[in-house]
């Protein structure tokens, strides 16, 4: 393909773009296939000789879009949002065509710089403290795009696991690392994501998974016992990770108790993962369910889920850069360059990949066409849904709400079993109709309703309410124990 064939392509795909996402409601929700459904459709081998354009785009919609789930549907209510938008659309085109690894300054001083630019916007828009910010005078901290909010917890812990071991090194000089690394005890919340687990897999730690309140908060009174416990017998509490806006129910763990807490632990990392709820801190009416994060050492929020930037940009910050560099820092010859490393950032060092894409640019490019006061809208208006959602559900005495609605995700049943919600949640799933996922809240099985849509607008709420609304009544006839 030449530039010719791929401004006249190009056009089409646009065309093709515009055409799925305006008409995207007339497709089911989910796929109507089962597993391995495409290999009969593709030949055994890849084509040895080039195939025209043409032909190959005429699989899309004959061989791929009967397997798609359409996270961009007006009917997608399940997990978070994979957040998206034109300007970030065109910005991925963009940094697919530079093709630049910013993995070092060198590699291409503009990725570097404008990431640490927009970290610096994005931390300060959500109420970060300065000390995460990499332009504040005395400020040893700042922040980096990861493909996800699994590497930052997984970063954060090899950062607070090295930083551990070197304390303990020099306590204890005779003893060996991997003596030493049996010792160290990470703890979370029974409400943190499943990363925080795959984490301590990876990092070959424990973990104690702790009971969080009735609200779904971890406490601080919680915490401290355990990692008092466990000193007593003889392990090492080494890294807290906690959740602002957990997946299973929007939750918030209580950061002003469990930050003193951490204090107390010479050397204990605190970790804030608030994949979700922290781009919502935009907002200055939200800001308050950040407080305590001045006791972090990182926090994480992805704004590929809500803050209209597809994936992958899920932005990290730490309170002190050298801290988690260290960890990570591995300097071949052919990945030296000669420009101080005082003033320029290799951001090879603050994660797991070498080669890195251009992401910043996306954020740059939302920032700049929305700016703060459209993203505060657009979240506001999500929540606007969610609370429209809560009361049509509050108002029907058949169901009731598991969750307390701060923002765009709803928790709710019917009363009655679990096995008369699975039934229900099943039968919504299959029409294709409507999707959403459910989740374990307080021992009860919950339905998750999420406000995912960029475009979502009242009428749309009004009408998922009228599709649950229907097959609750044909459940409820089933008579289901
Ligand atoms: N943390 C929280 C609170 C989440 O809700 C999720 C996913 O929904 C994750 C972590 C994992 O995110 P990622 O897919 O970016 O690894």
């Amino acid at each position: 393909m030449d530039c010719d064939e791929f401004r006249t392509q190009g056009k089409v795909m646009i065309d093709y773009i515009c055409q799925y996402l305006e008409t995207l409601n007339q497709r089911r929700v989910i796929p109507n296939i089962e597993p391995n459904y495409l290999r009969p459709l593709l030949p055994d081998e890849a084509p040895v000789e080039p195939e025209d354009w043409d032909v190959i785009m005429e699989d899309i919609e004959k061989k791929i879009m009967p397997g798609i789930t359409h996270w961009q549907h007006p009917r997608f209510h399940a997990y978070f949002p994979s957040g998206n938008s034109f300007p970030s659309i065109l910005a991925d085109m963009l940094s697919d065509a530079i093709g630049a690894m910013g993995f070092s300054w060198a590699a291409s001083p503009a990725c570097t710089e404008l990431e640490t630019i927009m970290l610096d916007w994005f931390g300060k828009a959500i109420g970060l403290p300065d000390q995460f910010l990499s332009n504040k005078e005395g400020s040893i901290g700042g922040g980096v795009i990861q493909g996800s909010a699994s590497e930052c917890v997984l970063v954060s812990m090899l950062a607070a696991r090295a930083h551990m071991l070197v304390r303990l090194k020099k306590q204890y000089p005779m003893v060996e690392d991997g003596v030493l690394l049996s010792k160290l005890i990470a703890y979370c919340s029974k409400e943190a994501h499943s990363c925080v687990e795959k984490a301590a897999m990876i990092c070959f730690v424990k973990l104690r998974i702790l009971e969080p309140d009735e609200k779904n908060a971890l406490r601080g009174k919680t915490l401290m016992m355990a990692m008092e416990e466990d000193e007593t017998m003889g392990l090492i509490p080494f890294f807290v990770s906690t959740t602002l806006g957990t997946t299973s129910c929007a939750s918030f763990d209580n950061l002003q108790e469990i930050g003193p807490v951490c204090q107390k632990f010479p050397g204990v990392w605190l970790h804030v993962d608030a994949a979700y709820a922290g781009n919502a801190f935009i907002c200055p009416e939200l800001k308050y369910l950040l407080k305590g994060v001045e006791y972090a050492d990182s926090f994480n929020t992805n704004p590929n889920k809500f803050l209209l930037i597809a994936f992958d940009c899920s932005t990290m910050w730490v309170r002190d850069k050298l801290k988690l560099t260290k960890a990570l820092v591995v300097n071949p010859l052919y990945l030296e360059h000669t420009h101080s490393k005082d003033l320029s950032i290799d951001f090879r060092h603050w994660g797991i990949p070498l080669s890195r894409r251009f992401r910043s640019l996306k954020l740059w490019f939302v920032f700049r066409r929305f700016g703060i006061s459209g993203l505060q809208n657009y979240i506001r208006h999500h929540i606007k849904l969610a609370k429209k959602f809560e009361e049509l559900v509050l108002k029907d005495t058949r169901f009731e709400v598991c969750n307390e609605v701060k923002l765009g995700l709803v928790c709710f049943r019917l009363k009655g079993t679990d096995q008369l919600n699975k039934q229900l949640l099943l039968n919504i799933n299959e029409s294709g109709r409507l999707h959403m996922v459910p989740a374990q809240v307080n021992e009860k099985y919950i339905i998750r309703f999420s406000v995912n849509d960029v475009n979502a607008k009242e009428a749309d709420i009004d009408i998922a309410w009228q599709i649950i609304k229907e097959y609750a009544e044909d459940v409820l006839a089933q008579n289901i124990e």
